[in-house]
């Protein structure tokens, strides 16, 4: 018998449309790195055998049932999500690390990396790319996966985008410069596809950009993200009172160096262009527990982000 699982509320910014585009961002943890590597000191190891977390992952994916899906730290692709997502309509690309921490790990199951589903009654895909992230022009162990896609009802563009990070304190100056790479090929790949018959100019493709950034908010990389000339907002602050304020965590565990509640998780709109409908509420300490994450509950250390997103009418 596993405990309940609390159900998230969420929070309605406006009156939204009545079909928004629902976007989940989620590092589910890779199998290999939660069982051999992470160390959470006060979860149970048959809380993290992958045949009990593929269940929870599974089901909290069906209980939002995004449009969107991006996740971080994939290790059971080809024998798991791909085939069950492509069961239940959504069509995806993958692009593995090129030295995933995983194929250290014994009976490891490939390398992790990040993975881009979109549900394909919504959107038609019309171009991706899978990125390895560099530094200073130096190719880094991060990656990207990008899709410019059409939205079927409303025939607008989205060009969506998720990411992993490079992990750990010391490391700011590469989540930087990893962050300015990956909006530079955003850049030219919206560039690529304006003009033609549709007539878009390039600021009017949104941009819906989800990661495990590693980088708390007052990181470089946050404000990069915030300040560049694309014109994005980080949709969780819309849970703040004052709209400004990005959420405690998205990650709360504990290793033996200590506890680690903070948050690094993100999912950055075009301001312009998107509206931000309704944000699904975050678990509370008390809900989360005091053996904080993973758990028996919970199958990641870092809690799912899901967003309802609809179109501003154009100017
Ligand atoms: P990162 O430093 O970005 O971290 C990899 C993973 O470790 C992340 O998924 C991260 O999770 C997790 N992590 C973060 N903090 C901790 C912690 N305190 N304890 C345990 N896990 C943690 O990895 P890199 O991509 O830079 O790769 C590093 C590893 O990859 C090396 O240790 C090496 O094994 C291998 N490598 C091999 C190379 C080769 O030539 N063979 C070259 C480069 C790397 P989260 O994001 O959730 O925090
Ligand atoms: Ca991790």
């Amino acid at each position: 018998e596993r405990p309940p699982r609390f159900p998230r509320k969420f929070i309605h910014l406006s009156d939204g449309d009545r079909n928004p585009i629902r976007v989940m961002q989620w590092n589910i943890l890779a199998q290999a790195l939660g069982e051999g590597l992470d160390s959470f000191v006060h979860c149970p190891l048959e809380a993290l055998s992958w045949s009990r977390r593929k269940y929870l992952i599974l089901e909290e994916i069906l209980t939002y049932r995004p449009h969107i899906l991006c996740l971080q730290e994939v290790d059971h692709y080809y024998d798991t999500l791909h085939p069950v997502l492509v069961n239940l309509g959504y069509s995806s690309n993958f692009f593995p690390k090129p030295w995933s921490p995983c194929l250290d790990v014994e009976g490891n199951n490939g390398p992790d990396g990040c993975a881009l589903f979109f549900d394909q009654s919504r959107f038609e895909l019309l171009d991706s790319a899978n990125i390895q992230l560099s530094a200073m022009r130096v190719p880094t162990n991060q990656v990207a996966v990008v899709m410019v896609l059409r939205c079927c009802s409303t025939e607008r563009f989205l060009c969506v985008a998720v990411t992993h990070l490079k992990a750990r304190s010391g490391w700011e100056w590469l989540r930087s410069a990893q962050g300015s790479d990956l909006l530079r090929h955003l850049q030219t790949l919206v560039q690529k596809h304006c003009g033609g018959s549709t007539g878009e100019t390039s600021s009017d493709i949104p941009l819906l950009i989800c990661g495990d950034f590693n980088a708390v908010p007052a990181e470089e990389v946050h404000r990069r993200f915030m300040t560049s000339p694309l014109g994005l907002d980080s949709a969780y602050k819309k849970l703040s009172q004052d709209g400004l304020t990005e959420p405690e965590y998205t990650t709360w565990k504990i290793r033996p160096t200590g506890e680690c509640c903070t948050t690094l998780d993100y999912i950055w709109y075009s301001k312009d262009t998107l509206r931000v409908d309704a944000v699904l509420e975050m678990p509370t300490e008390e809900q989360i527990g005091p053996n904080r994450l993973p758990s028996f509950s919970y199958p990641s250390d870092h809690l799912s982000l899901v967003c309802d997103f609809s179109f501003k009418a154009k100017e």
